[in-house]
């Protein structure tokens, strides 16, 4: 072991004051025996995980990761054997989305699954490379730092695994009309899928941040009512603006949350009505075909007796964005009301709303591998619809509503009245 991964392994180890994200408490997290985490005492958010390896495993399986993702970007995962036969890589979809005339699209589709997995990979690699490769005593420069706060940034618009139920949906649609192959690339992106996310659950970001910028001793001589936490590193501070370690704006509450919250909900629950009403996808055969809408193509899928599929994307497209948009209002009338009433019910459905949103992709991902993959002239041709776009809108807008949203208001009217709750100590569990 070097120097250098002896000191990463002794670092969850110290007591660190820490913000629950979610409900807003300050708290002392003890130091941690192996296996063992430490969650909030009031809401039950986990604040640390004990980590065995928190940087050498990681950067092994980042490494895996970028080789698998190198194969996966430049070979075919699709390919169908009609006609001339045809085959997609991973730049296909957007460039058929594009041709299509939803640029829009065609951009998100390239964004959420190569630009965003290829630079987050990329980021962390050159994070953790730089540290294993460090000499005692050496200082790093100061780009890692900025470099790590992104790929954090990233890591909730790097959609390779919905991407990947994507494919699956695409697959079950066309083996009705010819052939399918599974290509080499989509074996390699369900296991880069894999390696990443053994690398999350390995990686320790706040051992990471302690080695790029040692901690000042700083956080217990703040007193409890000026702390302020950083939401990019963690590090508590006593003013707010550009965060001393990681370069993040500081704020102690998201600002305008609520009201950027309702503004981007508002325009998703608009535009959730053309996304049910106009068609998502044209499928002609043999010179016929009908345009269809999410609800049809679920239907579809059900008739050609693919049950389990035609449930799946009932769930994702219709069902979750319905309950995103129900959900993210109910959490904003009540915390606009200053409600303190059943905040651990709302605490869930937050974190259920954050959770579930990227799903919803898979209809999107779906359409723009069937643009690429079906372009046969009178034989078979997809011609991605209007409705699409609007869906795309939909997703997108409301999982920013739901990063908009600030879950420690909802907690702030309760503080109002329990002056206690700030001196509380988290709960450990094993
Ligand atoms: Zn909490
Ligand atoms: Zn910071």
């Amino acid at each position: 072991m070097t120097i250098a991964s002896a000191a990463l392994s002794r670092a969850s180890e110290v007591r660190t004051v820490r913000e629950c994200p979610t409900c807003g408490l300050f708290q002392t997290v003890p130091a941690l025996a192996p296996h063992t985490g430490s969650t909030c005492r009031r809401c039950g958010t986990l604040l640390r995980q004990h980590r065995t390896d928190p940087a050498r495993r990681a950067l092994a399986l980042v490494i895996t990761a970028l080789l698998l993702f190198t194969l996966a970007a430049t070979q075919p995962f699709l390919s169908l054997d009609l006609g001339a036969g045809r085959n997609t890589t991973l730049l296909g979809g957007p460039e058929a989305l594009e041709q299509s005339g939803l640029a829009p699209m065609a951009f998100v589709v390239l964004a959420t699954t190569l630009l965003a997995p290829a630079l987050r990979l990329g980021m962390i690699f050159w994070v953790l490379l730089r540290l294993h490769l460090r000499r005692p005593r050496q200082a790093l420069p100061h780009h890692l730092r900025t470099l790590f706060r992104w790929a954090e940034a990233l890591s909730d618009w790097s959609m390779i695994e919905v991407f990947l139920l994507g494919v699956f949906v695409a697959y079950a649609k066309l083996i009705d009309l010819a052939p399918v192959h599974v290509g080499l690339a989509a074996y390699a992106l369900g296991a880069m899928m894999l390696m990443m996310a053994a690398a999350d659950a390995t990686l320790d970001h706040e051992v990471i941040w302690d080695e790029l910028v040692p901690r000042p001793q700083l956080a217990r001589a703040i007193p409890p009512a000026r702390r302020i936490a950083c939401e990019g590193c963690g590090r508590i501070t006593d003013h707010e603006g550009a965060c001393g370690c990681c370069g993040a704006q500081v704020q102690r509450r998201k600002r305008h949350s609520l009201s950027e919250s309702w503004a981007l909900l508002i325009a998703a629950a608009l535009l959730y009505i053309p996304a049910n009403t106009m068609p998502i996808l044209t499928v002609i055969q043999l010179g016929q075909g009908l345009p269809s809408t999410i609800l049809e193509g679920v239907v579809e899928l059900a008739d050609s007796g693919l049950w389990p599929l035609a449930a799946l994307v009932f769930t994702a497209s219709i069902l979750v964005p319905v309950l995103k948009l129900l959900g993210l209002a109910y959490l904003l009338i009540t915390t606009g009301r200053r409600s303190r009433r059943h905040l651990a019910v709302r605490t869930r459905i937050y974190r259920i709303v954050e959770a579930v949103g990227r799903w919803s992709m898979i209809d999107v991902f779906m359409i723009s591998i069937l643009t690429a993959l079906v372009q046969m002239g009178a034989l078979a041709t997809v011609i991605p619809g209007p409705g699409a776009l609007s869906f795309c809108a939909v997703v997108l807008l409301t999982m920013v509503a739901a990063q908009r949203f600030d879950p420690r208001l909802m907690w702030d009217a309760l503080d109002h009245h329990d002056p206690s709750a700030a001196t509380r100590s988290p709960k450990v569990t094993s």
